[in-house]
């Protein structure tokens, strides 16, 4: 049987900056690379929706064409699989003589479970395991791991008063002796869809997969179009496409190196300009290492429902409230077109996410892990720590040091979609609204709904609950819980 190495692709879908590809390079034999679309990924969860859906799904199967691509320009060959990864590896050890696996570190418990099954199929293979998914390294950070500050501020101030360095993200290796696969041995095709269960798109993908659509994003949005020197004043906007940077799908799926952006936003700094707006790049990014780092250091605690803190939180079960959310008919502006959004597009700003998630687990009280796993099947830039470690920070059980913390998401709609734009390009039933009644349709009279024919309950929801009450309500169970 022919020996040879093999690099295990899975949330780091790039050849730039990416060690197990580095070292395969210099490993003594060939190499050949492996993609594993794994059905668990795409099951219904026990809420009755998939864990992930079609934009997710269609964006990974992007990235990995893109990969396989640019792997062939190495002189590497991308095997691609669709089926449980312990018995794909069982199948490809009876073909070839795997020697070594190179593969980056994941830390949610159901890829280690994974990655455990596929070492037992494999007891004479060696396996490295390299970190690459963040800007710093566990090992090159100030504090183990288990003394990371629990609010993301003391992290923040750690981190910068050590100087803590980034390492250079590393370039592609030029040539890499790939194995020619033996007569029996399929490269595989990349499933579609339907094949994986899901439904198809109704429109085109808001954002392609890959990393060369990343590298192009990153520099359309920095350079061509010079956006970060505005970022901290537009970064809250919902609507327009530069309002953010948009890289969260490419970061999240492994496609763009977190590295690469930080040294960017420093070749930004020093061609163009250094202002508070290219810190605030560099400050979300390291929102993402803090999340990925509490995930670490908390484990599977970041799925509880009381999460980080010693509470039992009531949380309310109501299927009619739960369905109105997740379809964008609440009757509040803002809920609504954010939530559509998602289901559109696979995506949603920060602002909107923020909004959201409050009102789910602030207004209605329902169980956050609910609203968390809707986010996970619906997101195309879902990643375990950041979703979930928002949701948590959210919800009030995570590393959030105010007690009880709700957005009014009328007023926050007034705030950050002053116009109705935003809600009008998600709202079409809503679009002739004059602005004051855009941001609470709930207020109009008889009149008025005449006056604009949006006749409440039939054109456009009724509130599902009173803004005020609700959370008046929910503060005193929440703090309630907290007192014991
Ligand atoms: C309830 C909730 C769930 C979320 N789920 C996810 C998720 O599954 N995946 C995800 O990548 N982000 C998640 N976020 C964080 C944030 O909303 C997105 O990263 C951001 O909206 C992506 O848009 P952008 O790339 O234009 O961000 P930018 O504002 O341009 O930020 C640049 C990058 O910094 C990182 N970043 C920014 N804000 C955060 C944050 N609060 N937490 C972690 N990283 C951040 C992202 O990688 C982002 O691409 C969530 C936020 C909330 C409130």
């Amino acid at each position: 049987m022919t020996s040879c190495s093999i690099v295990w692709f899975r949330k780091d879908l790039r050849v730039h900056d990416h060690q197990p590809l580095v070292r395969a390079a210099k490993s003594a034999g060939p190499v050949v690379a492996v993609y594993i679309f794994d059905p668990k990924e795409y099951e219904q969860t026990e809420y009755g929706f998939p864990k992930t859906d079609k934009h997710r799904a269609q964006f990974i199967r992007e990235s990995v064409e893109d990969l396989r691509a640019n792997l062939e320009a190495l002189g590497v060959t991308l095997l691609v699989r669709h089926g449980d990864p312990a018995a794909v590896f069982h199948h490809l050890s009876q073909k070839l003589s795997i020697e070594e696996v190179y593969v980056h570190e994941e830390i949610g418990s159901e890829e280690r479970e994974v990655e455990g099954r596929v070492r037992k199929q494999l007891p004479d293979a060696s396996f490295t395991v390299d970190h690459g998914h963040n800007l710093y390294y566990p090992s090159d950070l100030p504090f183990d791991i288990h003394d990371l500050p629990d609010t993301f501020s003391q992290f923040r101030k750690r981190i910068e008063k050590a100087g803590t360095m980034v390492r250079p993200a590393l370039a592609p290796p030029t040539r890499i002796t790939g194995l020619v696969l033996p007569d029996d041995l399929e490269e595989g095709d990349i499933p579609s869809l339907s094949e994986l269960g899901l439904g198809e798109l109704e429109r085109e993908p808001r954002y392609k997969g890959g990393s060369s659509q990343a590298k192009e994003r990153l520099i359309d949005y920095m350079f061509t179009k010079d956006r970060l020197k505005v970022y901290k004043e537009t970064r809250n906007g919902m609507l327009k496409e530069d309002d953010s940077s948009k890289f969260s799908p490419w970061l999240a799926n492994g496609c763009l190196s977190p590295k690469v952006v930080y040294e960017q936003i420093r070749t930004y700094e020093d061609k163009h300009v250094k202002n508070e707006s290219t810190y605030m790049l560099y400050f979300e990014l390291l929102w993402r290492d803090y999340f990925h780092l509490v995930h670490r250091k908390y484990g599977d605690r970041l799925f509880y429902p009381s999460g980080l803190r010693d509470v039992t939180v009531p949380w309310n079960e109501n299927e009619a409230h739960m369905e109105a959310w997740m379809k964008g008919e609440t009757g509040y502006p803002l809920v609504d077109a954010a939530m559509r959004e998602l289901s559109a597009t696979g995506f949603m700003s920060n602002r909107a996410r923020q909004n959201v998630a409050s009102f789910f687990t602030k207004n209605l009280g329902l169980d956050w892990r609910i609203g968390a796993a809707w986010f996970e099947s619906q997101l195309v830039d879902y990643d375990v720590a950041s979703n979930y470690g928002n949701w948590l920070y959210i919800a009030g059980v995570g590393n959030d040091a105010v007690q009880f913390r709700a957005f009014n998401v009328e007023k926050q709609a007034k705030d950050y979609d002053p116009d109705g734009s935003y809600l009008r390009y998600w709202l079409p039933e809503l679009r002739e609204l004059p602005t004051p009644w855009i941001f609470s349709p709930r207020e109009m009279g008889m009149v008025e709904q005449e006056q604009y024919e949006v006749v409440l309950g039939e054109d456009y929801p009724l509130p599902v609950v009173d803004l005020y009450e609700s959370m008046q309500r929910r503060k005193a169970e929440f703090l309630g819980a907290v007192k014991g």
